[in-house]
């Protein structure tokens, strides 16, 4: 293994604004490969191991590296804190975050693939993508939940309510739903 960027690493690296004397710097830190990257992990650790680094320029090396997910924007003088809003998607295939325009859908902007998974219909049973059942609207519950959205639409509540109440439902409450699935089976 070399232990320096390869020729496109060094140019890639530059294009980003990078210095010769930081690229030479990373290097003496032990980051010597776009792989190296992965272990810095993100912007903010890339600023702690070169201070003198402009952020913008980390983040775009970590974009480059790791890719858009997982290099967040470095906050100024604190931890990195990610801001996550629910109406974030992120990639379930390469953990990409999906641009602002992203529809349900939409492939991935990252690797190509589906971003979301595609979820089945408690309520009609047709499977698709994003929040929203595309057949008759219900919103999709977690996967994981899909039973208990099953028992609460025998129960007779109402297709608009099942998803806002699983996610609104106490754990116990939960287990106990479980162990009603449970025995029924
Ligand atoms: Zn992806
Ligand atoms: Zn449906």
């Amino acid at each position: 293994m070399s232990n320096s960027f390869s020729l496109l690493e060094t140019n890639i690296l530059k294009a980003k604004g990078l210095a010769d004397a930081q690229i030479a710097a990373l290097v003496e830190a032990g980051v010597n490969s776009r792989e190296a990257f992965q272990t810095v992990g993100s912007a903010a650790t890339l600023l702690e191991l070169m201070p003198g680094l402009d952020a913008g320029v980390a983040q775009k090396v970590m974009e480059w590296a790791v890719g858009a997910s997982t290099a967040s924007a470095p906050q100024v003088g604190g931890p990195n804190i990610v801001l996550d809003t629910s109406d974030v998607v992120y990639c379930v295939h390469c953990g990409a975050k999906q641009p602002k325009d992203y529809k349900s859908g939409d492939l991935c902007s990252s690797c190509g693939r589906q971003a979301e998974p595609i979820l089945s219909c408690h309520w009609c049973s047709a499977s698709g993508p994003g929040k929203f059942c595309r057949s008759c609207g219900a919103e999709f519950v977690a996967p994981a939940e899909y039973d208990l959205a099953l028992l609460l639409k025998r129960e007779g509540l109402p297709k608009d309510e099942i998803a806002t109440r699983l996610k609104n439902m106490a754990a116990v409450e939960k287990d106990q739903l479980w162990g009603r699935i449970r025995r029924s089976r």
